[in-house]
């Protein structure tokens, strides 16, 4: 596997930081709303998550309290746009109902130790690696390292890191060489969303890319 060290992976973010600059993630107003749009996010855009956030709001449902008690239908019906609202609807609930009945409140909950949130998440249903490191992070503000398809897909071309490398042995590569770092996760992170959405497309737009100059892929594009 080829060598990804801290200096390199800063070299890249310091890259499209320039380009991109400060992101500000997670975009949402509360932790609720933003617990809830890491449920929405799974298999589809955010433009889908958006409305669906418009319409649980006008419906008085951004809220784990409001939702852990709301009626299922009203549930899937707010949040139609985003897609698999049926079983969307259901995680969302269980998620509220779980936090609602076990917990004080949303700091009690995420008082416990980064991993023995992230395992308690991973028990719950639907609520896989992905959802549970965007809730930790950018929720909780504990430093887990997020990875997704465009992360690994970046990866992959600009230091030929192998894409079907487990969650688990991508994220350890993240945190090994950055240390616990919650802003930079969260930073960085959302710098490659913005990277995979503009520039590293499935058919890769590499004229302008701001991290054109490290990466593997646009140096010999032949050999992909
Ligand atoms: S140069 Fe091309 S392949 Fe490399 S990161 Fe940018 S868009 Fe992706």
């Amino acid at each position: 596997m080829p060598v990804v060290n801290k200096a390199m992976l800063m070299r890249l973010y310091s890259s499209l930081r320039k380009r991109f600059g400060y992101l500000d993630w997670w975009p949402g107003e509360t932790r609720d709303e933003m617990i809830i749009g890491a449920i929405l996010t799974q298999n589809t855009s955010w433009k889908n998550v958006e409305k669906a956030i418009a319409r649980l709001k006008g419906n008085g449902l951004l809220e784990l309290s409001k939702l852990s008690s709301a009626n299922i239908g009203m549930i899937e019906q707010s949040i139609m746009p985003s897609g698999f609202y049926r079983q969307k609807a259901c995680r969302l609930k269980g998620l509220a109902a779980y936090i609602t009945s076990n917990y004080k409140n949303l700091d009690d909950f995420f008082s416990s130790e980064t991993q023995e949130l992230r395992k308690e998440l991973l028990s719950l249903d639907g609520i896989g690696n992905e959802t549970a490191d965007s809730i930790i992070l950018y929720a909780a503000g504990k430093p887990v390292f997020v990875i997704d398809a465009y992360t690994k897909r970046i990866m992959k071309r600009v230091y030929g890191i192998d894409e079907n490398m487990e969650y688990e042995e991508l994220q350890k590569l993240f945190m090994n060489a950055l240390g616990d770092d919650a802003p930079l996760y969260n930073d960085f992170h959302a710098q490659l969303v913005e990277l995979g959405k503009n520039y590293c497309r499935k058919k890769p737009l590499c004229a302008g890319c701001p991290a054109r100059k490290l990466c593997n892929f646009a140096r010999h594009p032949q050999t992909h």
